[in-house]
């Protein structure tokens, strides 16, 4: 085969881009969870692979070609939407998607066997690919609320990649000189064109393994501070968030809230210990709900809970668990056919240095309320 220098870069930048899909892919093989990887390895590589081949092409060539290499970049480039679209919890229209890819491949096979236009192609087809990848944008904007720095770099450089294919036909039709179609893979547009797909690659890559890796990190700190069954904070991130807290004056006053749920042994001796880890995990969905997103709800082992209230001092702390205590009495428990109660001691608390003496105290006054006949609020 007689290559021009320049294909020799035009095969190995795309080769160099399907390395990038492969890592793409370790990734996934390390979190079979998150299939948005699969699907964006499987766009990177299909559409590297076909770039590399094209490049070993010349004009007359690629309208032979140009069939097929449509079908692999259009399906790599839904590949890529959907990838897109299933990390943020939705999906790109395969329908949009396969009525896209029709009109464009009826267009192609047109436009090469019957009549040779290499620039209508290079339209219709980019100009597809930009669609296609426009299929992700109601899941992007669906879920930009409440993200952080990171997550919208990452959407924003999508959406950019996306208006990026829709004006390259532009680009197409304004910057190639008919000299270099005749020659188009050993053109310098080629040159741009793979150059700016490289840098594109590699900013998404960058942005997707650093979304990932924080993804991943946030899904250890949740496994690290919360207690499986009930997901409230266990004792040592309570401590963490607490002291926290505690020093930061403006989120005062704190009062600490000791609660045991009574006479739980009967609930697992009479139902089973399933339903008793059912009625915790219900309790713990309650205790989560009444308290505000500052305060800090904890389970401390067993059917003992510990939350902090923040901007509360004693008087509205009493308000709190005493709503807490009607609301639990009147609570139908599917799994049991009984109602439950708990009891509940509640303490100032003014430092960091007063959390564990805080809990002592609310823990005396959580046994005096049981020893006065349980299901009852004691406060210092
Ligand atoms: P009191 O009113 O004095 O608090 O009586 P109690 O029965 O609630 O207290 P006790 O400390 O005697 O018993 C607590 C029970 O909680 C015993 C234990 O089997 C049960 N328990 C502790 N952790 C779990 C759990 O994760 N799941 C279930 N189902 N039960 C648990
Ligand atoms: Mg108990
Ligand atoms: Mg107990």
């Amino acid at each position: 085969m007689n290559l021009h220098p320049v294909q020799y870069f035009s095969f190995l930048v795309p080769l160099s881009l399907t390395l990038l899909g492969l890592a793409l892919l370790a990734c996934w093989r390390v979190l079979p969870q998150q299939r948005f990887l699969l699907w964006l390895s499987v766009g990177y590589v299909i559409s590297s692979l076909t770039l590399s081949f094209q490049s070993l092409l010349d004009t007359p060539q690629m309208a032979q070609w140009s069939a097929m290499a449509g079908i692999l970049y259009m399906g790599s480039f839904w590949a890529l939407a959907h990838g897109m679209a299933l990390r943020c919890d939705g999906r790109a229209s395969p329908l949009l998607a396969a009525a896209i890819c029709l009109i464009t491949l009826a267009t192609l096979v047109y436009y090469s066997w019957i009549e040779d236009e290499i620039i209508v192609r290079a339209t219709v087809l980019n100009l597809a690919l930009g669609l296609l990848l426009l299929l992700a944008m109601p899941a992007i904007f669906r879920k930009s609320a409440g993200d952080d720095t990171l997550e919208k770099v990452l959407r924003i450089s999508y959406i950019v990649l996306a208006v990026y294919a829709l004006a390259r036909p532009v680009l197409v039709l304004t910057l190639i000189p008919d000299a270099d179609i005749a020659h188009l893979t050993r053109s310098l547009y080629w040159v741009f064109m793979l150059s700016a797909a490289l840098l594109f690659s590699i900013w998404f890559l960058v942005l997707l393994l650093a979304t990932t890796l924080r993804d991943i990190l946030r899904v250890l700190h949740a496994e690290r501070d919360r207690d499986p069954l009930t997901q409230l904070l266990n004792r040592r991130a309570f401590f963490e968030e607490a002291e926290r807290s505690l020093t930061d004056s403006r989120q005062g006053p704190w009062t600490l809230l000791s609660c045991d749920i009574d006479h739980f042994k009967h609930v697992n001796d009479n139902w089973g210990h399933t339903a008793g880890d059912a009625v915790l995990r219900q309790f713990g969905q309650m205790l989560q709900k009444q308290t505000r997103s500052g305060d800090m709800a904890a389970r401390f082992g067993g059917e003992e809970f510990t939350i902090l209230l923040t901007h509360s001092d004693l008087e509205d702390a009493q308000h709190v668990a005493e709503r807490l205590r009607q609301q639990l009495a009147a609570t139908q428990f599917p799994e049991i056919d009984t109602p439950i109660t708990a009891s509940f001691g509640l303490t100032a608390v003014t430092s960091p240095t007063d959390i564990s003496d805080a809990i002592d105290r609310a823990d005396a006054l959580l046994y005096q309320a049981k020893r006065a006949g349980r299901d009852r609020v004691y406060t210092e």
